[in-house]
């Protein structure tokens, strides 16, 4: 309809509203996939970052995958995607950080409806010995006794949160948690630290809630049916570091990973879904073959395998996972 016409004339609404379903059809006919980003397969109170789907859910997205969806490993549809061969309602399923969950509840599953996945891994936590940051600022914040107030040093002078309230301890969590995200590793490793004496103790790692041994590795990997790729070193926002500090985060797990399990490691993962101009030419450069750092959303046929989106899947029951799903399959 709006062929021959100079699109850039047309008022914007006109031109989405009569682009949109053009979009539509492309989707449904032509190619589509999806990529879903889990964390944890725990029971969601394992988490208050919403970061665990409970193994029934689990189970049921899986049923529904396996019988409804054309799944396969993440490099299948990278490389489909680079030559145009993506066939329809293609999802690749992956879960990001390295949780022992992965391993415990998540691989048997994977195996009984055999379902692919890939786990991307922050190798600065594989072993499990120290908790990863987030998990430990929860428990540093919502547990056990705490002072009244928080009075925390970071770059731009003291910030202060009242701390006297169980609702004020978590607003707190929040705040501190949007703080910590977006600083390079050695300043949230300094205000980990800060915290640790406002709290007056280092908590113990929660054998439920770390990373992976190496040993787990291996485990994890020991067929084809899962895989692993990068999650930079420290899980670092990409955006906080300069070049060179950013390139050795990308590449960094690559060796690690493929040293510990003797097997090459094409596939990245950005922490935070966050991109930086440079960040897919650093995963190619790397070495990688695959990158996820392409925001959210769904994939189509053109898109580049080093700009992959993605998006989470959240705990929910079959219902909402199949119209997620399909959302994310049709537009
Ligand atoms: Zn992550």
């Amino acid at each position: 309809m709006l062929r021959g016409l100079p699109a850039r004339t047309l008022p914007q609404r006109v031109v989405r509203a009569a682009t949109r379903p053009l979009r539509v059809l492309r989707r449904r006919w032509v190619a589509g996939g999806a990529i879903l980003t889990y964390h944890r397969v725990a029971e969601p109170g394992s988490s208050p970052f919403g970061l665990s789907v409970s193994p029934n859910h689990f189970e049921a997205h899986l049923a529904y995958l396996s019988t409804r969806c054309r799944v396969m490993p993440l490099l299948e549809m990278a490389r489909r995607l680079a030559c145009d061969d993506l066939p329809p309602r293609s999802v690749a399923v992956t879960f990001d950080d390295g949780y022992v969950d992965n391993l415990r509840n998540a691989r048997p599953l994977l195996e009984r409806y055999e379902v692919p996945g890939t786990v991307f891994v922050a190798t600065g936590y594989i072993g499990g010995e120290r908790a990863f940051w987030w998990d430990e600022l929860a428990t540093l914040m919502l547990e056990g006794a705490v002072p009244a107030e928080l009075a925390l040093p970071l770059g731009d002078g003291t910030r202060r949160w009242p701390t006297d309230t169980p609702p004020a301890r978590r607003a707190a969590m929040w705040a501190v948690h949007g703080i910590l995200r977006d600083l390079a590793p050695t300043a949230r490793e300094s205000t980990l630290d800060a915290l640790r004496r406002w709290a007056g103790h280092a908590p113990r790692v929660d054998d439920a809630s770390r990373a992976m041994t190496a040993d787990e590795l291996r485990v994890l990997v020991r067929d084809d049916l899962v895989d692993v790729g990068g999650h930079t070193v420290a899980h670092a926002a990409l955006s906080a570091l300069d070049a060179d500090a950013r390139a050795v985060e990308i590449a960094a797990p690559r060796e690690v990973l493929g040293r510990l399990l003797a097997r090459p490691i094409e596939a990245h993962a950005h922490p935070y879904g966050i991109d930086t101009d440079d960040a897919a030419e650093l995963a190619v450069r790397a070495g990688y073959s695959a990158a996820c750092a392409g925001g959210i959303g769904s994939v189509e046929a053109g898109d580049d395998p080093m700009r992959l989106p993605r998006f989470t899947v959240h705990d929910c029951d079959a219902g909402t996972f199949r119209r997620v799903v399909e959302h994310h399959l049709v537009d």
